[in-house]
């Protein structure tokens, strides 16, 4: 017997018929003598919707995340409870819980809460007894008793927390696509489908826009040991198993994958003086807003005075415009630029830690495209660039067939 902990995302629950053939695929994990737990998202694009009617009230401000969490739990709410009633009209025993309910403890960061702890004694009494409890995702319970919710595609956190918690055998992500691809196969059809892929790749795909998994979800899975897997839930496919390095027999190619997001934008402050605890007095207000620092770059012109460029959140971008231009006055910059129109790409593979020269075939790459690099930033096993978001796709392709990512290395290897 085998403890399943699935998780099924917007797409996957879109409509009542897809409803329907979850129960089904819930009936035979039963039939086989295995136990299923569900985590459910928000039908369709309904967390989409919930946040369009909150900008149309305030979406920016600190104060409204309180209530902006409440209204986006609703979204996991109504899958619950539909996807329940659909278990036990087949004959399932089945039972809906909110976050709170199975009490999904988390600090209180509104909008982007941690999971701190999952009580499970409910959770196990219902295993004991052949229901099926079936979870809201992206939502859990601060201390002080608030809805929160743990920032968008979210639901994926939730299913391996609650795998950690249970001890499950594997954490599945159904979505709408096959697997962990090498780059957003919506965006590059050639891309592949991966069987498998090491916590530390996928979570730097993760964290550099890939949205097939929360980034959160592949922390929580690497330090608890989950065993994780992406799948789909339209296609009977093996899927992609995330898993440790010394799981994966072959060599490691040199690249496992591309990551990219729209969802940066570029701060300059100009004719910065260079002296010792500059970037600490521009830094450290736009910290005080919360506001997330990525890529850092500063560079000493001729004249010893400095340019000072960073990447935010597109969503902070105009807050901390603003508070740039503040500390421009006081500092005594030059000028502050911004810019809205970049894309931040990421190549990402262990075999990189191996191999000297990788930098320099990708910006090969880019320059026979004439894309023009305007930030660079690396880490062990990751590099990545910002250009302008005009020429995303088209870097995202030349790089994708620069390095070989659509032929299978295991193949290749016979
Ligand atoms: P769900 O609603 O099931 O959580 P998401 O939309 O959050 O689904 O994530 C699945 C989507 O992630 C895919 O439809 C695909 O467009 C996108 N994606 C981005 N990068 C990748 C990748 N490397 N492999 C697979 N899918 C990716
Ligand atoms: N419904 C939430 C979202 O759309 C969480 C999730 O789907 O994972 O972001
Ligand atoms: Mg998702």
């Amino acid at each position: 017997m085998a403890r399943f902990v699935m998780k099924f995302g917007g797409t996957s629950v879109a409509n009542i018929a897809l409803l329907e053939r979850i129960a089904d695929r819930v009936q035979q994990v039963q039939k086989a003598g295995h136990e299923a737990v569900l985590v459910v998202s928000a039908m369709g694009h309904e967390t989409d919707r919930l946040v369009t009617l909150a900008e149309a009230v305030d979406f920016q401000s600190l104060a409204t995340r309180r209530e902006l969490d409440v209204l986006l739990a609703t979204g996991e709410q109504v899958t619950i409870a539909l996807l329940a009633m659909m278990l036990l009209k087949k004959g399932l025993a089945a039972k809906s819980y909110q976050g709170h309910q199975v009490r999904i403890l988390t600090d209180d960061a509104h909008s982007r809460a941690r999971v701190l702890s999952v009580e499970t004694e409910e959770l196990e009494r219902d295993l004991s007894q052949h229901i099926v409890p079936v979870i809201a995702g992206f939502q859990g319970v601060a201390p002080n008793g608030w809805t929160t919710t743990l920032g968008r595609g979210g639901s994926d956190t939730t299913a391996v927390a609650v795998a950690a918690a249970l001890n499950a055998d594997e954490c599945q992500i159904f979505t709408d696509v096959d697997g962990v691809y090498t780059t957003d196969p919506r965006v590059v059809s050639e891309a592949r489908c991966m069987t498998r892929i090491t916590f530390e790749e996928m979570l730097e795909l993760a964290s550099s826009g890939s949205k097939v998994l929360h980034t959160r979800a592949v922390e929580i899975a690497n330090k608890n040991q989950v065993s994780l897997r992406v799948l789909s839930s339209f296609n009977e496919v093996a899927g992609t198993l995330i898993t440790t390095e010394d799981n994966i027999m072959m060599e490691a190619p040199l690249i496992s994958g591309i990551a990219f997001t729209r969802d940066e934008a570029k701060l300059t402050l100009r004719g910065v003086k260079d002296q010792p605890g500059i970037a600490s007095s521009i830094l450290a207000p736009i910290s005080e807003a919360n506001i997330e620092v990525d890529m850092i770059v500063q560079n000493i012109g001729a004249d010893f005075s400095t340019d000072f460029t960073f990447t935010v959140a597109r969503a902070d971008f105009e807050l901390a415009q603003s508070i740039l231009t503040a500390v421009s006055e006081r500092i005594g910059a030059q000028e502050v630029l911004g810019d809205e129109r970049i894309a931040k790409l990421s190549i990402v593979g262990v075999g990189m830690r191996s191999h000297a020269g990788v930098a320099a075939q990708m910006f090969d790459i880019l320059a026979n495209e004439s894309i023009n690099i305007q930030m660079i930033s690396t880490s062990e096993i990751k590099i990545s660039v910002v250009i302008d978001e005009k020429y995303l796709e088209l870097a995202v392709r030349a790089l994708h067939a620069g390095f070989g990512l659509e032929a299978d290395p295991g193949a290749e290897s016979v």
